[in-house]
């Protein structure tokens, strides 16, 4: 069947994806904030992406963010 072997296809892609957790440009290409879905700044000395809308700084463990606000840092003035 040709459309079962395409939804394994399709199945096998995501899977795929999942897998490939690394954290890269691409993958910032498509990460937002939760909290206002704006575009996050890649701190990389820190290993944290930036909401300066928000002021919070999600940490990125093991290169894969925590895109959760209960786990994001606050930003306070010092920082900025
Ligand atoms: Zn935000």
């Amino acid at each position: 069947m040709h459309d079962s072997k395409l939804a394994i296809k399709l199945r096998n892609i995501i899977h795929l994806r999942e897998s490939v957790m690394a954290f890269d440009t691409k993958l910032m290409e498509i990460l937002a904030c939760p909290v206002c879905k704006g575009k996050l700044e890649h701190n990389k000395e820190q290993k944290e992406l930036i909401c300066k809308f928000d002021r919070l700084a999600y940490a990125i463990e093991k290169d894969i963010p925590v895109l959760l606000e209960s786990e994001a840092r606050r930003i306070t003035e010092d920082d900025a």
